[in-house]
């Protein structure tokens, strides 16, 4: 075991078992502290984007992710009280930018069983069950942990050059950062049901959110016979009482009964809309909802965690190796904060939609809806928020997409986690010699625009390159080989490059 980890990973559900793959793969000496003996047995997350999955892909774990998922083809229906639909996420049953479906359905239990499977595939990662961080000191060489074994109850010092929390909602390492939250403003209390069908019902296969005054509710077919409710409770209800199998029958009844289903659990969580300020301090970082909590309407707390570390994840690898200065990490929190912030306002928006109890607010809400056919909707599709791509270029600071190239083979697949430039073929042969060395030194891959999706992207942007990032963001585009000569200045290099320059 090493004396010195280049990361200490504090937190071991999805965001830090997703973190250790990323890092592991890189071959960085990665310790993982977990207080808890096992993986959290009850679901919360049941759907996660195209965008996460390539992000899984990105791990090696796409095949094992897809045997416990399935994509959603269908999208989400927002209906009022009546039956009428107010609002729609449409679906598809094509793949959509990022070489896959746009929606997956998943038990949470089973997609954390993947990712940590795939976390220790690496020998350089140490994975510390029933061990809680207690106490972290920055000092100037290292992070110094003070890690209680929940098994023996002694205690062990442990030192990282990076420590990053992604121990949830209630995070020391935010506590100990000094960083405060932000509030979006919502905070309400649902109860989450997650029911095991024994016989074939007559319920929707696609997300439905009944929009009723009386009692509003969230309904979704998630994976095999599994299905779930949310229910928000109303005034007057008792969250003590209310999880009861008396009671959530009876609030499911128009739907299912006993003779239909078990109940896997039932119990009451309150949603929040926050996000914090501060997602590193020096040595110390915050991913996941240790950094922000969402509203589930849009389902994408546990994305938002994993688009974290993605960003995050090859910084610290550059960083590390010295290929890059510190500075580089400060541009994980403007990059990632307002994204993230984004879907965390739509879905507070929604929740609006979704949580009016007023009768009257609840008619004028449906006649606004209801002048025409219902009204679609989209995931948003944020770039990133100011950053490395900033200035340089139009699409920057979004995904590029992944298509399949001529061979068959999916962009990412011959790319792998590096630089890639992704330009007209013709412009390759153009670059000058500083330029390819400066590529050559940032390991970035070349390739040409044989697949019709590259060109197409390419003329939508008005370009002829792209220089895309390991987490597959455009760093910036170009439309010729003295604007790839300017875009390669900006990779990141250590300071040896730049005294060399
Ligand atoms: C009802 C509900 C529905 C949801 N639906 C969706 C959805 O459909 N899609 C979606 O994307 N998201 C959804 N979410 C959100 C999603 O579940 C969370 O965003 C996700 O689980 C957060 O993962 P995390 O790894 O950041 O944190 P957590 O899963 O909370 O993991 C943190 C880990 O850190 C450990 N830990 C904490 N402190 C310490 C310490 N001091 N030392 C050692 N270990 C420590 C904890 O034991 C825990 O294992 C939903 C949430 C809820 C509640």
């Amino acid at each position: 075991m090493p004396e010195v980890f280049d990361v200490a990973i504090v937190g071991y559900g999805p965001t830090g078992a997703g973190l250790a793959n990323l890092l592991g793969q890189a071959g960085l000496a990665v310790a993982v502290f977990e207080r808890e003996a096992a993986i959290h047995p009850l679901p919360r997350a049941i759907h996660f984007d195209g965008e996460v999955m390539r992000v899984f892909q990105s791990m090696g774990l796409k095949a094992q992710v897809e045997t416990v998922s399935r994509p959603g083809m269908k999208g989400m229906e927002f209906v009022n009280a009546s039956g009428r639909t107010l609002l729609v996420r449409g679906g598809t049953s094509l793949n959509g930018p990022h070489g896959c479906a746009n929606n997956h359905y998943f038990h949470q239990p089973d997609l954390e069983a993947v990712l940590r499977t795939g976390a220790e595939r690496f020998a350089s990662v140490h994975v510390f069950g029933r061990h809680e961080v207690a106490a972290i000191e920055q000092e100037k060489d290292a992070a110094h942990l003070s890690v209680r074994n929940l098994a023996d109850g002694s205690r062990t010092q442990f030192r990282a050059r990076y420590v990053v929390g992604c121990d949830g909602a209630r995070s020391l390492v935010r506590r100990l950062m000094g960083s405060p939250m932000y509030d979006l403003g919502l905070h309400q209390p649902w109860l989450v049901f997650d029911a095991i069908l024994k016989r074939a019902a007559d319920l929707p296969d696609h997300t439905v959110q009944y929009c009723d005054p009386s009692r509003p509710a969230t309904y979704c077919h998630v994976l095999g016979n599994r299905r779930r409710w949310e229910i928000m409770l109303m005034p007057g209800d008792d969250p003590a009482t209310i999880a009861q199998p008396d009671s959530v029958w009876k609030l499911v009844s128009r739907w299912i009964g006993p003779d239909d289903a078990d109940i896997e659990r039932a119990v009451v969580y309150t949603f929040h809309s926050v996000i914090a300020r501060g997602w590193r301090r020096g040595r110390m970082l915050l991913a996941g909802d240790a950094a922000h909590q969402t509203p589930p309407f849009l389902g994408q707390g546990l994305c938002a965690g994993i688009r974290d570390i993605a960003n995050l994840a090859w910084k610290l690898e550059l960083v590390l190796a010295g290929r890059a200065a510190d500075t580089l990490l400060d541009t994980y929190e403007t990059e990632r904060a307002p994204h993230v912030r984004e879907f965390i306002a739509l879905a507070v928006k929604l929740g609006d939609v979704i949580q009016t109890t007023d009768p009257v607010v609840a008619a004028q809400r449906d006649s606004r809806f209801q002048t025409g056919a219902p009204e679609i909707f989209e995931f948003p599709a944020p770039g990133l928020g100011p950053g490395l791509h900033t200035g340089a270029g139009a699409g920057t600071g979004q995904p590029f997409p992944q298509p399949a190239l001529a061979d068959g083979r999916l962009l990412d697949a011959v790319t792998g986690r590096n630089f890639a430039l992704i330009a007209r073929r013709s412009l390759l042969g153009e670059l000058d010699g500083p330029t390819r060395a400066r590529l050559t030194r940032a390991n970035a891959v070349c390739v040409d625009d044989r697949s019709p999706a590259i060109a197409a992207w390419l003329d939508s942007q008005a370009a002829a390159a792209a220089l895309v990032r390991p987490d597959r963001y455009v760093l910036g585009t170009a439309g010729d080989a003295p604007g790839v000569a300017r875009l390669a200045d900006r990779l990141p290099h250590s300071a040896a490059e730049t005294l060399a320059a």
